[in-house]
């Protein structure tokens, strides 16, 4: 294990919340907030209207903007679809692929994970991918097994040269937007299993991609759960949405 060079990441996630103007208040706010020192690398996913503006506003601090999904398609007759292409060009620089909501609420398998995946990489942006057992799972235990497999399977043509492009996020299902977040030993149990994983499909290379736990991260839980060894960052949704917390989370990760 080499915690030391590892990358900390924070994803805030806003879902489907926030309108043109919001982005501006809020990088406003967290300027004020940000914490002193080495900061972790910040990545804001905002709804596809909002990329632009985001991009616009968050220029001048250390956040990246990303979406919340991509395409499985590359261009076409799909309506409603966003490409990786067009939120790359929007301003995005990453993309979460493979998030629960997107997968419980709108049908995504894992073979749309894997698509969303290489279609991203293919238009340069880095890939946030989201993996985590749903409760009934790790009631009977079988949550390695299953995140296990939703890795192999959204990774399976990944090419390994593209390593510093990809982060994970282990967020367990009943743990997002309901207030009940897993335990540290949980979560870092989890990021050790994520990084085994990832170490045993790419090898010593796959120790070094950055993975993050999700799951009512709050300012008030966000040292414990930071401090596993293995937990790299956080993926936030709901404490993404005020400046002011979403600053906390950041500071509990940049403390030493
Ligand atoms: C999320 O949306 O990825 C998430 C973890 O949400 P929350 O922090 O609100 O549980």
């Amino acid at each position: 294990m080499n915690t030391e060079k590892r990358r900390a990441v924070i994803g805030g996630n806003w879902k489907l919340n926030g309108t043109t103007g919001d982005c501006l208040a809020f990088a406003r706010e967290l300027a004020e907030h940000l914490p002193e020192g080495p900061l972790p690398e910040i990545v804001l996913a905002v709804p596809y209207l909002l990329v632009a503006e985001a991009a616009e506003v968050f220029r001048d601090l250390p956040v990246s903007v990303a979406v919340q999904n991509v395409s499985v398609y590359e261009a076409g007759a799909y309506t409603g679809e966003v490409s990786a292409r067009q939120a790359a060009a929007a301003g995005a620089q990453w993309t979460l692929v493979g998030h629960s909501e997107r997968r419980q609420l709108f049908g995504d398998t894992d073979a749309d994970v894997a698509r969303r995946v290489k279609n991203a990489l293919s238009s340069a942006l880095r890939v946030m991918l989201c993996v985590g057992e749903p409760e009934a799972v790790r009631a009977d235990g079988g949550q390695d097994a299953w995140v296990a497999a939703q890795l192999e399977s959204a990774l399976a043509d990944f090419d390994p040269e593209e390593l510093d492009r990809l982060a994970v996020a282990y967020e367990p299902v009943w743990a997002i937007g309901t207030g009940r977040n897993a335990s540290p030993a949980d979560a870092q149990a989890m990021a050790a299993h994520i990084r085994a994983c990832l170490t045993r499909r790419f090898g010593s290379a796959g120790d070094q991609v950055p993975v993050l736990y999700g799951g009512s991260v709050t300012p008030e839980n966000a040292g414990a759960l930071l401090a596993g060894p293995d937990v790299d960052g956080a993926l936030v949704g709901g404490a993404s949405l005020k400046a002011a917390s979403f600053a906390a989370i950041l500071a509990a990760a940049a403390a030493p």
